[in-house]
């Protein structure tokens, strides 16, 4: 599974960190990223394993609608 971000939908609430920060955080500029395998932030990533159903319930969530999961 792959979960991405659209920074542009994006509106720096952090309702994505606060229900998993495993994932989600708030970058220097007030967007929110994925974390990767090395803990990086970045725009897209692939989902680690357990994280799955975290990550949906995020998109669901997300105010922005910017958060995107992909079954590839
Ligand atoms: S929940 Fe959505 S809009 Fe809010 S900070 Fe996270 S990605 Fe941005």
């Amino acid at each position: 599974m792959i979960v991405s971000i659209d920074q542009q939908l994006c509106t720096g609430d952090g309702v994505c960190e606060q229900g998993c920060p495993q994932l989600f955080a708030l970058g220097d500029d007030g967007y929110a990223y994925v974390k990767n395998a090395e803990g990086e932030l970045v725009e897209r990533t692939t989902v680690p394993a357990g994280l799955e159903l975290a990550a949906i319930q995020a998109a669901e969530e997300c105010p922005g609608e910017c958060i995107v999961v992909d079954a590839a």
